[in-house]
Parts: C-alpha cells; structure tokens; sequence
C-alpha cells in the first residue's frame, strides 16, 4: 500500500482539541504522522494532497443502521421487497454511506435473517464497496408488538418482519439462529412503537426470562445486543440485564437515568430522534399529518425523548448519532442531520456532537482505541469536508461539501481537491 500526504488541512482530531492546521501522513491503512503547522517535506513517493484548508476530519459512524430499509413507508413495504432484489439494494445503500463520509456503521436490524452479515461479509471480502460494518440479526419481538408485521392473507411466519418468538426456549432458538448466521449484535424489540397501534411507545412487551435467555446466550459467544427501547421499563429491563446498545430511550424516570448512569461505560444510548422530527413535521405527504402523528402519540415522545436525552448527555451518558434513516420520510444519507438536532434540541456543543460521531461512535464499533480519532497508530478512516462543520454541521450531509472519504487508508470518494482550491480562492500549488 503506498502512502497518501494530507497538507495544509485544518484537522479536527477528534480528540475535542480546537482545530488547527498541519499535516497528515498515511502510510498504507494506519496514520503515520501528524504534524502541526506548515508544510513538512513529504514521505518519498506519497500521493499530496494539498487540501487548500479543508477540514480534515474522522470518518462518521452512525450507530443505528438499517441498509435494508427501502425507502418505504411502512415495515410491511420493507418486507416485501423479494430477498433478490434487496441484497442488491442494501449492497448499494452501503456504498452510499460510506460514500457520504459513513465510515463505519452499527447495524440496528436488518429485514431477512441473513441480509446484514452477507452484506459484512461482502464489505470485509473487497466484493462490495461500503462503511465498517457490525452485522445485525432481524428484529426479534413477540406477537403483537413491534415487528409481528404480517398481512391478514400472508399469515407465514416468513413474512413477518420480525422474528416472533413465545417464552425463553423459542428465545433461545431465535438468538441461536441468528448467532449461527454471524451476527455481531443481536436486536430486541423489548419496547412498542408509536409506528403500531396496539403497542405503543410507552407500552413493554418482552418478560425478563424471555430477555434473560438472549442475554445468556449471546454473552456466551461473546456477542452484543441491542434493544429498541423506548418506553421506561425497557430501559431499565435493558440496563438490568446488560444489552449493550439501547436504542431510542425515548421516556425515562430518575431511576432509569440514574441505572444509565451508573453503569454509563457499559451502555451507548443512539435515540434516532430525527424519525420523531420527521413524523411530526415532515410525513404528510405520506398521510402523517400533525394532527394524525399527535394522535399516534409522537408529540408526546418528541418532548419526552428531548428532555430525557439532554439529561442523559448532562449525566455523561454516551448519547450517538443515528437511527431509522431509510423510511420514505428519513432518506438514507441524511443522518448527519442527527448531530444538528443533538446541538438544537439535546444542548450538546457542535464539538460534542461531532466527537459523538467519531471518538464515541469509535466505542460503539468496539474500536475506541484505534479509530474514531487522527491520531498517530489510527486506522485511516477520515473526511475531507469543504468548509468547517463546527460552525456549520449542516455541511456533513451535503455530497458536494464531501470532498474525499477514506476508509482504511484507501480513498471511496477521491478527493476532488481543484474544486476546494477554486471555493477557496487558491491557486494550485
Ligand atoms: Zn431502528
């Protein structure tokens, strides 16, 4: 691999440092050298890029993923799309993330049993383009809540959306098969969702046994979880018995604040707010109106969910960006728009929610200590970004202000440095 020398950027490290000007030197997929200030003498034979004062930056990771959301409105919708067709489709939704500077990506469910960990295992095989990628299982959900999608004539358990399952022995052949495909991270559904009438947000479905028994056996092969949980009694089901990444977290209480933080190290909170924005605001040409998404109970959980994740983030807790991109009114790609939300609404900095982006969302993909950061010895997974996303994190999610990704040391987007130099008003050196 040969070596690539970024010169005159303006890094963000992700360390929480100010930004400052140097130099960063690559050497096949590790960072080799930084260097503050003006131009150094490069290594011989290294590919300069002098990036006329770009910001450099740590790729993205986006915490809650779902490549096999189709851009539907519904679960149902989802589902349907044949596997053919949908292997295609989340293989071409991955090159999109990493594309738009999605390094890295923690799978959240995915739509067929096997659907995730083939598209890993493409990704780490060089077959297909796409982020670092942690593969998860389907939803797993008992009947009637989240996930027991399934049309009144199609009534065969393989069109449901998720895998229901009835009392810890159907748990434990469900976590079991899941674990056997290759998953990284088993998903369960412990709370409803305003998206089902019958269960909604603030309503828990999963007994503890049930939850238990997952828990056990995925430990034991030394695998994670996560949890859609948004009502109280699923956050503190989740942090009582150790599922790793909870998402959403919507309504919470003192004493499931005060479980969160006292095990903070252990748990990532990714909320996914920017569905709730959207179903409130955004979903009427889908037949969401305002009124109709109050009914179905989202103007109570956007006012929930904000107040207790900006006590979370007050606490220390790990809140990240990401979630439920996909839907037809939460286009994929867009995610960067969660860190303008944790700023708006959380009361986070714009250096705090980028650094939830890269060195926490490092932890998340269990590589806290080797990426996530520009630091020297990190993996090379980094963004070129035409402007500065610390006074503008609206940036993020514009294709034309991506200039260059790269994911472990090797360019997805290649830099299109002419264009920044023009923008800037330089000449080419
Ligand atoms: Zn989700």
């Amino acid at each position: 691999m040969g070596s690539v020398l970024f010169t005159n950027v303006r890094i963000i490290d992700g360390s929480g440092a100010e930004p400052y000007i140097g130099e960063v030197l690559i050497q096949g997929n590790r960072i080799q050298r930084l260097t503050r200030g003006g131009r150094s003498q490069p290594a011989t034979g290294a590919t300069v890029i002098d990036a006329a004062g770009a910001t450099l930056m740590p790729g993205m990771v986006e915490a809650h993923t779902h490549f096999s959301w189709n851009d539907a409105a519904t679960l149902m919708e989802i589902q349907l799309m044949p596997l053919e067709e949908h292997v295609l489709w989340a293989a071409s939704v991955a090159e999109r993330y990493l594309k738009a500077g999605w390094t890295s990506c923690v799978g959240a469910a995915c739509a067929k049993p096997r659907l995730d960990v083939v598209i890993r295992n493409a990704i780490n095989e060089g077959l297909i383009p796409g982020p670092r990628y942690l593969a998860a299982s389907q939803e797993i959900t008992v009947a009637g809540a989240l996930g027991d999608e399934t049309l009144p004539h199609i009534p065969w358990p393989e069109f449901s959306f998720g895998v229901v399952v009835s009392g810890p022995e159907e748990m434990r052949k469900a976590v079991r098969m899941f674990l056997k495909y290759g998953v990284d991270q088993i998903k369960l559904n412990l709370s409803g969702d305003n998206f089902v009438p019958g269960a909604r947000a603030d309503t828990t479905w999963m007994t503890d046994e049930e939850v238990a028994i997952a828990v056990k056996e995925t430990h034991m092969r030394g695998k994670r979880l996560s949890a859609h949980a948004r009502s109280c009694a699923s956050i503190k089901q989740a942090v009582r018995h150790g599922i790793e990444v909870i998402y959403h977290a919507s309504f919470t209480d003192e004493e499931a604040l005060d479980m969160l933080e006292a095990t903070k190290d252990k748990h990532f909170v990714a909320p996914g707010i920017a569905i709730l924005y959207a179903m409130l605001n955004e979903a009427e040409a889908w037949g969401i109106t305002r009124k109709k998404a109050t009914e179905m109970g989202y103007e109570i959980e956007w006012a929930a969910a904000c107040e207790s994740l900006r006590k979370m983030h007050k606490r220390g807790i790990r809140v990240l960006p990401g979630g439920d991109y996909g839907f037809a009114f939460t286009p994929h790609c867009q995610n960067a728009r969660d860190l303008e939300f944790f700023v708006k609404y959380l009361g986070f900095t714009p250096m705090e929610a980028l650094l939830s982006a890269t060195k926490y969302g490092a932890q998340v993909m269990m590589k806290g200590d080797e990426l996530g950061q520009i630091k020297e010895g990190y993996l090379a997974d980094l963004l070129l970004v035409d402007g500065d996303p610390l006074t503008n994190l609206a940036i993020l999610r514009e294709p034309t202000r991506m200039l260059a990704v790269m994911k472990d040391g090797v360019f997805h987007k290649q830099p299109e440095i002419r264009a920044a130099r023009s923008r800037f008003g330089l000449s080419a050196a």
